[in-house]
């Protein structure tokens, strides 16, 4: 299923690229394009108070709402316009507080053969229109999505609230539309009243630092906030390093979002960067990269504007010098053929994002560093500007056609003196283990976003735009996220498994990444010893009102590093087994 989800995608891609809209490259790429289209003024989605509703809500019985999905939308082949309660989003995820700004986002089913824009939504509360106007689009999975910005504001209203949403409420659509009964859904919702650490949520504010690269964002009390001295230097130092090797002089500063969420992959970048910095970075990757990343997306749009995405991301990766950490580029890409995981790079080129996110990523930086060592940086940096969609049928027709031009070679043959080169010089069986374990990891950590915080990936997320949340929306909307149990316990045992891979444990990283696999398998049922330990100690912690991050667990024994709302500072806690209950020796 995810296979199909992702040609989807690819298709949105590339026809975002083909209507001219700069195509951002990311390391959560779709993402980037989508922050890269122009957000209509919230006002403008806003009905005109004054206006008569098209359509008033009729006393339909009440359905319970469903704040999050859970899971990506399923993209199914809809003959019937319609819309069901599963369709709609509340943002700020999972709950809505008091104060908030409230986001609908709309999934309902449209037929192929009936254009998204010409579909009308009206939203109201309590009886009164909040929202309305048209569908914005078909999504990354194919699926009509509208998105009614910030049309709701809750603040004074805790308590239940009647929410009723229609389709077409002109009834213009005839065909595609044969059962305007099932265009309506009225659901309650209930609206929270803050208090402990989500009232800090509700009372968070932006927090802006300029520095000589940057204009650096962070919401108060977060991670973000409390490490800001040392994450400026590093991210200083990062734009730096893209700036040097890209040879090009950054012309503004950059606009960056560190925000307490993981998004996708962690990071996207368009014309500002967005980059997840949380105290549980359940999607890996060392932040020093994440920076370099990202950066590198800015700036090489400065020469190289019109850049596809298979060598935009190639060169952000090498750029980075790695992926997720330092890496040896052509070692790894060496890993990657002796498994057997490379794929035609015609293929590659021309359907990047459908591919494995981590196989996709390293073929395109072990294929860029082949040719910048083949012929130095500023040839490549030519060819780099040069390549476009416009300049061949397919991007891998234009790929070929600019490497003749400034390499003298076809596709065919650089992709052949590649692999011959790789081929000649078999990597380290650590250089195979640590791509394999990678590969895995990811892919767990994917399915356990889809699964358990499904807001978080990216093809079902709504990504609005950091500078207009900060003016018009709230800083909920890039920070808040799902903390259950299961969440906290799945998530820390994630980050242990990257630790361990780090460290070069890649035995420990898939035990742990076996154990995750198998609560996934069975609907969040926990059996294992090594889970039911971690849940054990989340739990205990969680008494004492401490949410964990990290856990270093080593049979009946653990450290941890926690935090206890409201003090965002990390504590280290000692913990230990006694009998069936995990206890806190100190902290
Ligand atoms: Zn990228």
């Amino acid at each position: 299923m995810q296979r199909s989800v992702f040609f989807l995608l690819a298709i949105s891609g590339l026809a975002l690229a083909s209507c001219g809209r700069p195509t951002a490259a990311d390391t959560l790429a779709p993402a980037a394009a989508l922050s890269t289209q122009t957000p209509a003024a919230p006002a403008s989605q806003l009905v005109n108070p004054t206006a008569e509703p098209t359509l008033p809500p009729a006393a339909t019985p009440t359905a319970m709402l469903v704040p999050s999905p859970t899971g990506g939308p399923a993209h199914t082949i809809a003959t019937d316009l319609a819309l069901d309660d599963a369709d709609v989003v509340l943002y700020p995820v999972p709950t809505v507080y008091a104060g908030d700004k409230v986001t609908f986002q709309l999934l309902p089913h449209v037929p192929e053969t009936i254009n998204v824009n010409d579909v009308n939504a009206a939203i109201f509360v309590d009886g009164q229109q909040v929202a309305g106007g048209p569908l914005d689009r078909r999504n990354w999975n194919g699926q009509a999505e509208g998105v009614y910005e910030w049309a709701w504001d809750t603040t004074g209203l805790a308590g239940e609230h009647t929410i009723e949403i229609v389709l077409d409420p002109s009834d213009a659509i005839q065909t595609g539309d044969e059962d305007a009964t099932n265009n309506r859904v009225t659901m309650t919702t209930t609206v929270e009243v803050a208090s402990g650490q989500a009232a800090l949520d509700v009372a968070a504010t932006w927090q802006t630092t300029e520095i000589n690269c940057c204009i650096v964002h962070v919401v108060s009390d977060t991670a973000a906030a409390r490490d800001l001295a040392t994450l400026l230097p590093q991210l200083e130092a990062a734009v730096n390093q893209a700036a040097d090797r890209l040879t090009v002089q950054p012309s503004h500063k950059i606009d960056v979002y560190l925000i307490d969420r993981i998004v996708g992959q962690g990071g996207f970048a368009g014309a500002d960067m967005v980059v997840s910095y949380a105290d549980r970075q359940y999607a890996g990757g060392g932040i020093y990269e994440l920076l370099v990343h990202e950066a590198a997306h800015i700036l090489d749009q400065q020469f190289a504007p019109r850049r596809i995405s298979f060598l935009a991301e190639g060169l952000a990766v090498w750029v980075s010098g790695g992926h997720y950490k330092p890496e040896d580029l052509t070692q790894r890409s060496a890993a990657l053929v002796a498994m057997g995981r490379n794929i035609p790079l015609a293929q590659l080129i021309d359907d990047f994002y459908p591919v494995q996110h981590e196989v996709g990523y390293l073929e395109a930086a072990g294929f860029v560093t082949f040719l910048i060592d083949r012929a130095g940086w500023s040839t490549f940096k030519e060819f780099y500007s040069d390549v476009s969609a416009d300049d061949g049928p397919t991007l891998s027709a234009a790929v070929d056609a600019n490497l003749q031009r400034y390499y003298g070679i076809t596709l065919a043959q650089a992709e052949s003196d590649w692999l011959a080169g790789l081929k000649s010089n078999p990597p380290p069986p650590a250089a195979i283990e640590d791509l394999r374990t990678t590969i895995r990891y990811y892919d767990v950590a994917r399915r356990y976003q889809a699964l358990y915080d499904p807001t978080a990936h990216y093809l079902s997320a709504w990504l609005p735009h950091p500078t207009e949340v900060r003016q018009f929306g709230n800083p909920a909307d890039l920070t808040r996220r799902p903390k259950t149990e299961m969440n906290v316990t799945l998530e820390v045992m994630l980050v242990a498994a990257d630790t361990a891979m780090r460290d070069g444990d890649y035995v420990r990283a898939n035990v742990i990444l076996d154990s995750v696999s198998g609560i996934l398998d069975h609907n969040g049922t926990i059996i294992d010893p090594m889970a039911t330990s971690y849940l054990g100690i989340v739990r205990a912690a969680a008494e004492y009102g401490y949410e964990l991050h990290a856990v270093e667990l080593a049979g009946g024994s653990a450290r941890a590093m926690a935090t206890q709302s409201p003090d965002p500072r990390l504590k280290s806690l000692v913990m230990e087994m006694r009998g069936q209950n995990w206890v806190i020796l100190s902290h």
